[in-house]
């Protein structure tokens, strides 16, 4: 069994995750069950509406998966995959990868290219000069802001391979990241960045398929000399950010959490404006909202569609025009 102790790919860091994102039920008479267990690092999610007592038996297959993919895939553990490719002359990760993997690897080179390097998988050597992110990681290649949204994609295809006549309701979570497998509604709470206990800055309700994630800076940064230090870099400087607080992202079926995942690192790094700009370019369906650094006025930006979607705003709330 994996314990919290356990630094693992899929956060990056000794810290115990960020979640963004808190589940509601749709009415008050939901029963929702929900079932929690730490790996990786960070929590892992089922919450499930109905026929609650499944929760118990999908479980074995997402923390099966979970595992699997964090022996692939981690950055702490010397003898990974990632690990083991990134110290051998592979010319190209993609091919070199498991085929399992692939996508993952695919994905966040893709996502490099469109972005022009903001987002950036070579990020870890600075990480780990700045000490962000545990500053003990054995690559230099750090799938980390995307990973997690992989693994609950995987997770959601098995599940919906085992169930396949009688799909549950459910709602999966992996630090923050969120997927919606089946056809019933969920409402997400966008937690407040600068209070954690405090209301919600407004909710979103997820369906088929739909998938959240949250890229934050309040729960993982360092401070030194008084400076906070975003675990998120600019990785076309491999300066750390600033500016914004958290960025929220949904995405349809198609797109999946990966893509949640790995556009709500981007989207933090790029800011509201070209951030929307970018959306518009390359992922035109996925919906994007940014809370700045500005704990004493806080607003939000929101894209269009977000900006339609969002319920219970509490901030003023800007749309970027696209
Ligand atoms: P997330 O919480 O999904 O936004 O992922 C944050 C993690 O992604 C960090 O802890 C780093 O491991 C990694 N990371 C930081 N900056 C970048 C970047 N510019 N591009 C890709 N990965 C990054
Ligand atoms: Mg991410």
């Amino acid at each position: 069994m994996h314990g919290l102790s356990r630094k693992g790919l899929l956060v990056g860091s000794a810290a115990l995750l960020l979640v963004g994102l808190a589940t509601l039920g749709l009415r008050h008479n939901d029963e929702i069950k929900t079932i929690r267990w730490p790996v990786m690092g960070t929590i892992a999610q089922l919450s499930l509406r109905g026929e609650t007592t499944r929760g118990e038996q999908i479980r074995p297959l997402v923390q099966k998966t979970y595992l699997r993919l964090d022996d692939l895939l981690s950055a702490w553990n010397p003898d990974s995959e990632l690990c083991r490719l990134a110290a051998s002359n592979c010319p190209d990760w993609v091919t070199c990868a498991s085929s399992e993997v692939k996508p993952c690897y695919a994905a966040a080179l893709k996502l490099a290219e469109q972005s022009d390097g903001a987002f950036n998988p070579r990020v870890g050597t600075k990480l780990r000069e700045l000490g962000v992110s545990g500053g003990s990681s054995y690559s230099d290649f750090d799938l980390g802001a995307i990973a997690k949204g992989f693994a609950v994609d995987i997770a959601a295809q098995k599940i919906i391979q085992t169930c396949t006549n009688d799909l549950p309701d459910l709602l999966i979570d992996l630090g923050g990241n969120l997927r919606v497998v089946g056809s019933g509604v969920w409402r997400t709470g966008i937690r407040n960045p600068f209070d954690r206990q405090g209301p919600y800055v407004g909710v979103i309700a997820l369906t088929n398929g739909e998938s959240v994630a949250t890229s934050g800076n309040y729960e993982r940064f360092i401070e030194r000399d008084g400076i906070r230090y975003s675990h998120i870099l600019d990785g076309r400087t491999g300066e750390p950010t600033h500016g914004i607080a958290a960025v929220t992202v949904v995405t349809p079926a198609h797109y999946g959490a990966l893509l949640a995942d790995g556009l709500s690192t981007t989207l933090f790094v790029l800011g509201p404006q070209n951030g929307a700009d970018f959306l518009t370019r390359h992922y035109p369906e996925a919906l994007a909202l940014w809370i700045p650094d500005s704990p004493t006025a806080p607003h939000i930006f929101a894209s269009k569609e977000m900006a339609r979607r969002l319920n219970y705003v509490v901030w003023p709330l800007d749309t970027l025009e696209r």
